[in-house]
């Protein structure tokens, strides 16, 4: 079995559990023993409706009114009206919210030796996407203009998954 076989078979069956686990831990042991990274979420920091790109997030637990965003380690706990340590969830009525959805505010066509891959197609062209924001906060960050502001700092592009496949790969 490749490398590639490997991770494709076992990594998403481990994601998958973990998510279940977590999920399952936030909801039965409550906000109190849930763990967190204190101290950078964005206090009363959300819109107060979701904006017209808005999607509700599918990877988070929530006991009604909280939520516990369950994609990073960071494990963010949003009570409702707060922003998330990556800017870019939202807490709003006690759903998930992430505002970065379809609004991509770099595009471009990179060199993928630019990218952290070893050795991964060598001289082939490949196809970035960002987005605003960042659950990291790395002092000597190239892309800060980007990375530690909200969506809404930006400027964006209205740009949805469906539309960036069919400008690659077009139907014929
Ligand atoms: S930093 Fe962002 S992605 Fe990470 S747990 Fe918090 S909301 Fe989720």
């Amino acid at each position: 079995m490749t490398r590639k076989e490997f991770l494709k078979t076992f990594g998403i069956g481990t994601s998958v559990l973990l998510c279940a686990s977590q999920a399952y831990g936030f909801l039965s042991k409550g906000t109190k023993t849930a763990k967190s990274i204190k101290g950078h979420i964005f206090k009363n920091d959300a819109p107060p409706q979701p904006w017209k790109w808005s999607i509700e997030g599918f990877h988070y637990a929530t006991d009604g009114t909280k939520v516990q965003c369950q994609i990073c380690p960071n494990r963010c706990i949003l009570s409702p009206g707060d922003r998330s340590i990556c800017r870019s969830k939202v807490n709003i009525g006690g759903k998930l919210y992430t505002l970065a959805y379809g609004n991509p505010c770099a595009i471009h066509v990179d060199p993928i030796e630019k990218k952290p891959l070893n050795h991964f197609y060598p001289g082939t062209p490949v196809l970035s996407i960002a987005t605003a924001g960042c659950n990291f906060r790395c002092l000597n960050c190239q892309n800060w203009e980007i990375s530690q502001r909200k969506p809404e700092e930006v400027h964006s592009s209205e740009l949805f998954p469906e539309a960036v496949v069919e400008a690659l790969f077009p139907p014929v």
